[in-house]
Parts: structure tokens; C-alpha cells; sequence
């Protein structure tokens, strides 16, 4: 449907807060998903969103990111708001595309997702979601 969100990982997630501030974006909310190892702040940024991703722990994706990074965060996901994440997910494995998540599970905010593996889509990592029904 459109660009839901783009993730952005960051190693001090309040500073970043506070930068993101500062350019003027609307601060919508923060919430820590332990499914993922994360603590996200979304930032409002027209129809679409900023989602700042700091790791909680070295095992999480996000810290896995910064490593590679050479220490700084950066974009890490796109995400594709899509109606039905699950419709969604037997299309793309019908079309061949390799899934991280093989079933959707629970985001941040009551989203439904499911992320891409990124040997299929040319290095990108995607993400497609859905707002919980
Ligand atoms: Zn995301």
C-alpha cells in the first residue's frame, strides 16, 4: 500500500530521540519488543514513519547490524504496509522469495510482520506489515 516505515538503527536510542526531535518529526511513541531484542521509537514522517531500532541485548538483530556497520547505525529495513500480512507471506514464498519469518508474527505497535531474507531482494532487507486485525 505504501512505505509503512523505514528502520533506522541507532546505538543510543535517546540521543537519537532527541536528534530526530530537533528535525522537526513528531514523536509518536517508544516500545521495547523483547521478541526481537529491541527498543523502538516511532517518529511520524507524513504518511510514513522513522522506527529508531536500539539493540537490548548483543544477540539481536540490531546489534548484529551496528557490528557489521563498523560501530554506527544506519538504515537497517524498509518496511511495506501490506492488508493482510499472511496472504502476503504465501505470495512471496509462491514467487520463490526466501522468508526470514515463515508466519507473521508481532511487532511493535500492533503491527504484524514478517521480514524478507535479504539473498532474495538484491541485499535490501524488507519488511511487509499489516495493522493487527
Ligand atoms: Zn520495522
Amino acid at each position: 500500500n505504501k512505505i509503512d516505515h523505514i528502520g533506522i538503527a541507532v546505538t543510543d536510542l535517546d540521543e537519537a530521540i532527541e536528534t530526530y526531535k530537533k528535525l522537526g518529526m513528531e514523536l509518536l511513541g517508544t516500545e521495547t519488543v523483547d521478541d526481537q531484542k529491541v527498543r523502538t521509537a516511532f517518529f511520524k514522517v507524513g504518511e510514513s514513519c522513522f522506527e529508531l531500532l536500539e539493540a537490548t541485548d548483543p544477540s539481536s538483530p540490531i546489534a548484529r547490524y551496528i557490528e557489521k556497520n563498523a560501530g554506527r547505525g544506519g538504515i537497517q529495513h524498509i518496511a511495506m504496509q501490506v492488508d493482510d500480512v499472511d496472504a502476503e507471506i504465501e505470495r512471496l514464498k509462491g514467487e520463490g522469495f526466501l522468508m526470514i519469518d515463515e508466519t507473521a508474527r508481532d511487532g511493535a505497535h500492533g503491527n504484524r510482520i514478517a521480514f524478507l531474507h535479504p539473498k532474495s531482494t538484491h541485499g535490501t532487507l524488507l519488511e511487509v506489515c499489516a495493522r493487527k486485525k
